[in-house]
């Protein structure tokens, strides 16, 4: 019984999603700030290179911020991102992934500043099965969290990775925390 009532607010939640995603910018949507989170904060980049989302990018944004990061924030406290959204420029430069979801507004790099390790929020987050997650990697070589939201109107693919180096990378789990 409460492994259907489990699926039945998974189903509910991935629903309002999908109807978030089909809004995009329309009344309703969130946007930002959300209650912790800036458009400053999540477009920053210590590369002086140009960097600014288009509205389909800052709506990404917004519902990543709404639905990953505040939940991220109301379990950890306060998160430093430092790096969100990148146009394709910020992205060569900072030496991301020629697919890398931080040029879509869907991903963020962040650590805890209440020194909660990235295993620790990573372990949280694969509890978490509501949440919109494409994937997780626990960077171990920079101490950093990269979160990533699936696109709206699809189911989450939740895929956790880690990485040692930041090229290689292997399947993450619970045993790693
Ligand atoms: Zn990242």
């Amino acid at each position: 019984m409460r492994n259907l009532l489990l699926a039945s607010a998974a189903l509910l939640v991935v629903y309002a999603f999908r109807r978030a995603g089909e809004q995009g910018v329309e009344p309703g949507a969130p946007t930002l700030p959300t209650a912790h989170f800036t458009l400053e904060e999540l477009t920053t980049t210590g590369s002086g290179l140009r960097n600014v989302p288009t509205s389909a990018q800052k709506a990404n944004l917004a519902l990543m911020a709404t639905h990953v990061l505040e939940p991220l924030r109301a379990q950890f406290g306060p998160l430093r991102v430092t790096s969100g959204f990148r146009s394709p420029a910020v992205n060569s430069a900072a030496g991301g992934s020629s697919t890398s979801a931080h040029m879509d507004g869907r991903a963020a790099d962040l650590y805890s500043m209440a020194g909660k390790s990235a295993a620790t929020m990573a372990a949280w987050l694969y509890g978490q099965p509501l949440l919109p997650l494409r994937q997780i990697i626990v960077e171990n070589h920079t101490g950093h969290l990269h979160v990533e939201m699936q696109p709206p109107g699809q189911s989450f693919k939740r895929q956790f990775l880690s990485t040692d180096d930041g090229r290689s990378y292997q399947n993450w789990s619970l045993a790693n925390v």
